[in-house]
């Protein structure tokens, strides 16, 4: 599997910083939004401008090189192989 179809599976599934950049989610009630809309579709709640990939960055840690988001456990990035820092005790 070359990197280019890797990331474009992880795009398809949402997990794509570009994908993620434009992506809001209802703070309510989890709704998938677009990046321009200021309510949710589903209930109805005000969305803030912060999208998806800002919510990941706060969550999860990411590549300090390329901004792919890494698995809690994971070494290397899987985007550009960057080794990612883990907090070692
Ligand atoms: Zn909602
Ligand atoms: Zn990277």
């Amino acid at each position: 599997m070359t990197k280019e179809i890797y990331f474009r599976n992880l795009e398809q599934f949402g997990y794509g910083p570009n994908v993620m950049k434009k992506t809001k989610v209802c703070p309510k009630c989890g709704q998938i939004a677009k990046k321009g809309s200021f309510f949710c579709r589903s209930c109805g709640a005000f969305l803030t401008r912060e999208t998806l990939y800002d919510h990941y960055r706060k969550q999860h840690r990411c590549c300090p090189e390329c901004d792919t988001v890494l698995a809690a456990d994971s070494h290397y990035c899987p985007n550009c192989g960057s080794k990612t820092q883990l907090n070692v005790v």
